[in-house]
């Protein structure tokens, strides 16, 4: 502990210029969030021309029928356009919201509030959450329209809403709910910890938070997910059957089988897997098993085991862990700066002894360019992570001695193709564009790299069975 004390006080010193000097934080909040802003929209520039093309890249020429592709070029362009008119949108009233000191008016509002309850300001915490779900509502307000846009015009004009309003409503209230019932006492604890851990905060506070993570990944599936959409146990069949006995030769710790009602709100579809180390739990959407053969579904959970198998989620994980320790570990030096508060408009009584959470959310939001950054290397990552899963769906035929396996990589194939011609997905992808955005190959990088496992499996197999003779 007393080593990672040592260095976290040399980064403190370094930094220890940010509690002192005047340093117009607002404009460079300001111009490092319009350059994110611009260079989003740029790539959209750079995508955009991608949807003019008339023809499927000569991959996926026999699987894209003509009115199929050029379907999901015509979706592919008005979701561009949507998202470039929606993030300058958004950023032109971020950067007034900002450029006004709404970060400070909405500190005042959380006091006025609790006031209100009975409280005064010796009342941090409450006055804390107050502030967070005034500056949450506040922020958040200017964007409806564009969601409601989103569901009922873009994705319905192309076929895809299954919402309605009164859903959109209730999912929306109960959304706000949940955030309430699980935000603010995660706030307060989060603050708690500062106060009683003092400059000591980082490890207490590490450990707090991979607490949190941990009851989340139980408590997501039981408690919240269910609030939204009906999961039910997978009704026996051949596709059952297949699962069971694909996790039990892999010694997958199955523990339940469902199916979600995911079309109840759109025709996207998917699968994944979740649960504690020695309980899991896989999920298939409604679509999915619509759409695709049990042999093929049966090829998509094969990939999705290969995550298990590689333990990627536990990798994802750890890798989250060590950005959230760096988050942590320079936070210090901006916890008591009054010169970051007073360039947001706080008046000095407050910037004198700055409120944990406006410091911390203040931090985070001077980290935006950075986080672009950071999630380019971590899609970096996923792209790998998805390559070695279907590598791995190929070469079960060898790793279980299963003949019947052999084309598990046609199959994958297939259901590859099969969700990309539902979701009408964009097929022709820039690929600066795709190295920002995408946390999966797209779909011909995958296609390609499924034929390249599945002629070594086979070549594997072929020098195996020359031993043998
Ligand atoms: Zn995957």
């Amino acid at each position: 502990m007393d080593f990672l004390n040592v260095g976290l006080d040399l980064v403190q010193s370094r930094l220890a210029w940010v509690a002192t000097d005047p340093f117009d934080w607002k404009l460079y909040l300001q111009v490092s969030s319009w350059g994110v802003c611009l260079f989003e929209s740029y790539l959209l520039l750079r995508q955009f021309p991608l949807y003019s093309k008339t023809e499927p890249p000569a991959a996926l020429k026999e699987h894209f029928k003509d009115d199929v592709f050029s379907k999901s070029q015509t979706y592919g362009k008005d979701k561009a356009k949507f998202s470039l008119i929606s993030g300058l949108y958004k950023q032109v009233v971020d950067s007034i919201l900002m450029q006004f000191g709404l970060v400070a008016w909405s500190w005042k509002a959380g006091g006025w509030i609790v006031g209100k309850l009975g409280y005064g300001p010796e009342y941090e915490i409450t006055q804390s959450i107050a502030f967070a779900f005034t500056l949450f509502f506040i922020s958040s307000l200017p964007s409806l329209p564009l969601s409601v846009y989103q569901t009922f015009v873009l994705e319905e004009k192309h076929g895809f809403n299954k919402t309605t309003s009164r859903l959109f409503v209730t999912d929306l209230l109960k959304s706000w709910a949940v955030g309430f019932v699980i935000g603010a006492p995660f706030l307060s604890a989060f603050l708690a910890i500062f106060k009683w851990a003092g400059d000591r905060f980082v490890p207490w506070l590490m450990a707090f938070l991979l607490m949190f993570q941990m009851s989340m990944v139980v408590l997501y599936p039981t408690v919240i997910q269910p609030l939204f959409n009906k999961l039910s146990p997978l009704a026996g069949g051949d596709l059952r059957t297949r699962i069971e006995a694909l996790a039990s030769k892999l010694k997958f710790p199955l523990k339940h089988l469902y199916e979600i009602d995911g079309s109840k709100r759109s025709s996207h579809s998917n699968a994944y897997f979740f649960g504690l180390p020695w309980s899991k739990h896989i999920v298939i959407f409604d679509t999915l098993i619509k759409q695709s053969k049990p042999e093929e579904v049966e090829a998509v959970l094969a990939h999705e085991l290969g995550h298990w198998y590689y333990m990627h989620p536990t990798k994802l994980l750890s890798v989250s862990q060590l950005h959230i320790f760096t988050i942590l570990a320079l936070f210090p030096a901006f916890l008591t700066a009054p010169p970051l508060l007073s360039a947001f408009d706080f008046p000095s009584s407050v910037a004198a002894k700055p409120p944990t959470i406006v410091a911390f959310l203040l931090y985070q939001m001077l980290l935006t360019p950075m986080e672009a950054v950071v999630g380019i290397a971590m899609n970096a990552v996923s792209r790998r992570f998805e390559y070695e899963a279907d590598r791995f769906a190929c070469e079960l035929e060898t790793q279980l001695g299963e003949p019947a396996m052999a084309d598990m990589g046609d199959r994958l194939g297939r259901a590859l193709i099969a969700l990309h011609v539902e979701n009408l997905s964009t097929v022709w992808v820039d690929w600066l564009y795709s190295a920002y955005h995408h946390s999966h190959p797209t779909l011909t990088e995958r296609l390609r790299a499924l034929e390249g496992y599945k002629s070594a499996a086979a070549a594997k197999k072929g020098a195996a069975e020359k031993k043998e003779l």
